[in-house]
């Protein structure tokens, strides 16, 4: 999402670093153009203002101008500002004694029921015994997707259809937890197409007789300014504990997400990346400026590794590397981890310094040479995979008939394949105890 303004602030940055020394009109030229970069972002004016405010006044001092980084103190200082203005992290609250009830509150197609299933896998994950809960009693289809979707993650959803009102639903679905020994009751409410006093009157309704741990807006990144009224609007209703911003992997500028902690002064708990269950990101604000920044994520990327290989599993390879085993079906493992991180430009642009190395790739083609690679590798058997030096001219018209390729595809696979497995023995034993650990999520 952030890609313009973090492109923009970057360009901003690097005119500076080029400098050396700073003058005083140099740091305010800088400013400008960051300011406008927000502006741009859609980032609320009146935050702009007082945070372009906050970091001249940080920034144009003898303390940082005659510092031996000048540029890199400015751009230290934006950095802790933007994390000041996205706020602390507030984890869930969950507390209190189970069941938590967590209701989800937000306008229509803003992805409420799609993130009602993204937080009940996360709670399963984490050694919770979720309910999800289909109190939108204004659309069967909704009632039916919260279903489906339960289906998928193996999580049960309680509902009554459309003739029974809301909180009833509600207050029988926290009553059915207590029976059953749920933990969490995801309360997946009614959304209309605008904030009407019939919807507000109802939520307010299913707060009272569920008293929920948290009441969280699920607002769409892609509406913008209009993010934070809708945030505004539903809080002097009901008292929202977070904010969960979707679709921030759209092309939305982002600049809602920067400044509706600051206006609303609610905080945003995670972030939903994607359309699988599995795209939610708690919000962490040092992280997203560091990313906004151009400074990598490499703890985001960390996890991701971390939910999606395990320990035995990394070692395993660590130990058929230093000894030379490594062959095909290893190959295929790797690759298939690295698919299961996410897309690679994603993955590239966490890696700092990379992010900005990764647009001037084609990604679209490199994820398709990993498919293709996958396929030739697929198409193999058991025991050329095992001892590739049987892979002879017939075998390898065979693979690339099977795998849609070509023999010189086949053929260059194979070449970097024996390259890479010469370096490895090369390097020999480089154990290093590389501990990766698996996520405890
Ligand atoms: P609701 O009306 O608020 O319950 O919204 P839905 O959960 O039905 O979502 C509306 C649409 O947005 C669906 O097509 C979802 O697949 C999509 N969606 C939800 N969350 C995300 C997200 O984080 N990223 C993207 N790209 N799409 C999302």
């Amino acid at each position: 999402m952030f890609e313009s303004l973090s492109d923009k602030l970057q360009a901003v940055f690097d005119k500076l670093a080029s400098k050396g020394k700073l003058s005083e009109s140099d740091v305010n030229t800088a400013l400008r153009e960051v300011r406008l970069a927000l502006l741009e972002a859609d980032v609320n004016f009146k935050v702009v203002k007082e945070f372009i405010d906050r970091i001249r006044a940080r920034a144009v001092g003898a303390e940082v101008m005659n510092s031996l980084t000048p540029a890199q103190q400015v751009v230290k200082i934006v950095h802790e500002e933007l994390i000041e203005l996205l706020g602390k992290p507030v984890p869930l609250d969950l507390s209190g004694p189970p069941p938590h009830v967590i209701m989800l509150v937000g306008l229509q197609g803003a992805g409420k029921t799609t993130m009602a299933a993204k937080l009940a896998l996360r709670l399963r994950k984490s050694g919770q015994r979720p309910l999800l809960v289909a109190a939108d009693i204004y659309r069967p289809a909704a009632i039916q997707q919260l279903e489906i979707l339960g289906k998928q993650i193996d999580v049960p959803v309680h509902s009554e259809g459309t003739d029974v009102p809301a909180a009833t639903i509600a207050k029988n679905a926290v009553r059915l937890a207590r029976e059953k020994a749920y933990t969490t009751v995801i309360l997946d409410t009614a959304g209309r197409l605008q904030i009407d006093e019939q919807m507000m009157q109802e939520l307010e309704q299913v707060r009272m007789v569920t008293r929920p741990a948290e009441i969280l807006l699920v607002v769409d990144a892609m509406t913008g300014q209009e993010a934070v009224h809708v945030a505004e609007g539903f809080n002097q209703r009901v008292p929202l504990t977070g904010l969960i911003m979707t679709k921030i992997d759209g092309d939305a500028r982002g600049g809602a997400a920067l400044s509706v902690r600051y206006v609303t002064g609610v905080p945003i708990k995670f972030l939903g990346t994607g359309e699988k269950l599995a795209d939610l990101e708690p919000f962490q604000p040092d992280r997203l400026a560091s990313r906004i920044l151009g400074m990598g994520d490499v703890l985001t990327l960390i996890e991701r590794a971390q939910e999606n290989i395990t320990e035995e599993d990394a070692a395993a390879m660590e130990r058929k590397l230093q000894e030379g085993n490594f062959d095909f079906d290893d190959f295929l493992e790797q690759l298939r981890q690295i698919k299961k991180m996410g897309p690679l430009g994603d993955i590239l642009g966490m890696i700092p310094g990379l992010g900005r190395m990764a647009k001037g790739l084609d990604m679209n083609e490199a994820e398709k040479n990993l498919k293709k690679t996958e396929a030739i590798i697929s198409s193999m058997t058991v025991q050329e995979r095992r001892h590739p030096h049987i892979l002879n001219a017939s075998r390898r018209r065979r693979i690339a008939a099977g795998s849609g390729t070509t023999v010189q595809d086949v053929n260059m696979l194979i070449k970097q394949f024996r390259d890479m497995q010469k370096m490895m023995k090369q390097m020999g034993l480089l154990g290093n105890g590389k501990g990766k650990k698996k996520g405890k999520r």
